[in-house]
């Protein structure tokens, strides 16, 4: 991996993709952005408006209804797509330096953990664009009856800022892939990459109008979005309150479709016959990876009673020798909090944890050491003897805040688990995987890792139950998400 210190970021022309042309905000809107490590300007993005996305919307709509893209052979859609793939794989670490100057992620999780599964999304969803079958339906009567798959249309792609390209790429990809075409809505506070994922998409030939990218705030450019009776399908990752927004936005206008990736509050359960070792080590990162900016962030830690201590202890201890710094030095562990505001919130879920009961083992204030002061950096945080009730036990605090919970028993570590409007991701560890299946089966999670923490892959199905959302992404169900069946009766003649 390059040192990124020696590189010189390339940013984005500062425009909207629309059509397959690069053009400025229509009303002229601006997002001004600062590096969250360093408090230095970055350079202004362009931030759409209503008549942005009504331009947007068009451009996709003619390109579903009468462009090549839905039409043309899918193994040529496949091919294109692969391109697209093929690019960001190569160009991944200039796109993981803006990501990193943008966010406030070491460049080295932005390489590792966002561009390139970004890149390797693309080309497993590219794979599909030729195998998402029909079926001839065995029906009663002198029938051919057979179902087909069709794209469902113009799909609003929201995603929010934590992990820039990848999660642009869970949606893009299975919807170009079946033939939909895409407005891309990054977060207003991290634009760049997805700007430069149209630029490149323009660059290997994806045709006009296919994808179009508008940088933008929530309102008006997200909502406007979620209310446009052009566009048949919202795939949102993000918060919860705005994903309520989007449902009430559906239901006012054209009942277009929605899928939700939503938070998260995801325990990880420490039986007594676990390997601690390993079981500390994905605790640890678990909750201090990407920052604790982690839809999946296991930010709950049961263990049970008779080996809390020593347990917390370590992970405490470890919390407090963790490397925070400038997310550009190959030696940093943890880089900066997105925002200044981001940082003030989980500042008060720290004071609350603390006005609440629960004990600071490590960590609980902003890290201002040196050049630190002037960026939004946190003292990596552990709390111990959390119990239910507290905001830190079920709250997302998405930062690197770790509630620690004593719990009696495997029994109590379930029942507490499952005590979370969220229901995303759970870990179990314990030597006897038996016992684990069995308790899989109890806990009320899209995902349940055993003896391994937030592992992902293209071909597992991502996604919550309960508040955390609806649908999955990645693997071959989130095709579902952008396609429709059609039935086809004919009626044959008798013999
Ligand atoms: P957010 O909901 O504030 O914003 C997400 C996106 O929605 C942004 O692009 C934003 O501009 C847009 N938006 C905001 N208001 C809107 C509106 N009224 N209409 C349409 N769009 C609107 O979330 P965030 O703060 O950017 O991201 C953090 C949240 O995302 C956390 O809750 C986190 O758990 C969740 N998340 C979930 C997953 C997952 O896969 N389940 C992955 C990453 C993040």
């Amino acid at each position: 991996m390059t040192d990124p210190r020696t590189m010189t970021p390339r940013w984005p022309a500062p425009q909207l993709l629309i059509g397959g042309a690069s053009v400025p905000p229509r009303e002229g809107g601006r997002l001004q952005l600062t590096n969250p490590a360093t408090g230095v300007r970055l350079p202004d993005a362009p931030a759409a408006g209503p008549a942005d996305v009504e331009a947007a919307v068009r451009a996709a709509r003619e390109a579903f209804d009468a462009g090549p893209w839905p039409r043309m052979n899918a193994a040529a859609r496949g091919r294109l797509l692969r391109k697209l793939a093929d690019a960001l794989s190569e160009r991944r670490e200039e796109f993981a330096l803006v990501e990193s100057l943008n966010n406030g992620k070491t460049f080295r999780e932005a390489v590792s953990g966002d561009v390139a599964p970004g890149a390797a999304t693309l080309a497993y969803a590219a794979e599909w664009a030729n195998k998402f079958l029909g079926e001839v339906v065995p029906v009663d009567g002198p029938f051919l009856t057979y179902v087909v798959r069709e794209p469902v249309g113009v799909v609003a792609a929201i995603v929010p800022w934590n992990y820039p390209t990848s999660l642009a790429c869970w949606k893009i990809g299975p919807a170009l892939a079946t033939g939909c075409t895409v407005v891309l809505k990054p977060s207003e506070v991290t634009p760049y990459t997805a700007m430069k994922l149209g630029e490149l998409a323009r660059e290997v030939g994806i045709p006009d109008g296919v994808l179009n990218v508008l940088p933008g705030e929530g309102e008006p450019a997200g909502e406007a979005l979620a209310r446009h009776p052009g566009v048949d399908k919202v795939a949102f990752t993000g918060s919860v309150g705005t994903a309520r927004r989007l449902l009430h936005a559906s239901a006012d206008t054209n009942l277009k479709r929605l899928s939700l990736e939503l938070g998260g509050k995801s325990p990880q359960i420490v039986c007594a016959d676990a390997d601690f070792a390993a079981a500390a080590d994905a605790c640890f990162w678990g909750i201090f990876g990407c920052k604790g900016e982690v839809c999946s962030a296991g930010s709950r830690v049961l263990v049970v009673a008779e080996a809390y201590e020593g347990f917390v202890a370590r992970l405490a201890e470890r919390a407090r020798g963790l490397r925070v710094g400038d997310p550009l030095d190959p030696a940093t562990e943890m880089g900066a909090q997105i925002s200044a505001r981001h940082l003030d919130t989980i500042l008060g879920y720290i004071a609350s944890g603390q006005a609440q009961g629960a004990r600071l083992l490590a960590g609980g204030a902003r890290d201002v050491e040196g050049t630190k002061a002037k960026g939004n950096f946190l003292q990596p945080t552990v709390f111990g003897e959390v119990r239910g009730g507290m905001r830190i036990a079920e709250e997302e605090i998405f930062g690197p805040v770790l509630a620690c919970m004593r719990v009696a028993d495997v029994a109590e570590a379930v029942r507490v688990a499952n005590a979370t409007r969220y229901g995303l991701g759970t870990s179990l560890w314990t030597r006897d995987v038996a016992r684990g299946h069995a308790l899989a089966r109890q806990l009320k999670a899209g995902v349940v890792w055993i003896n391994c923490f937030n592992e992902f892959d293209d071909a597992a199905p991502f996604g919550g139950v309960k508040e955390s959302g609806w649908g999955r992404d990645l693997s071959h169900h989130a095709l579902d998400n952008y396609l429709e069946m059609k039935t086809v009766w004919t009626k044959l003649p008798v013999p």
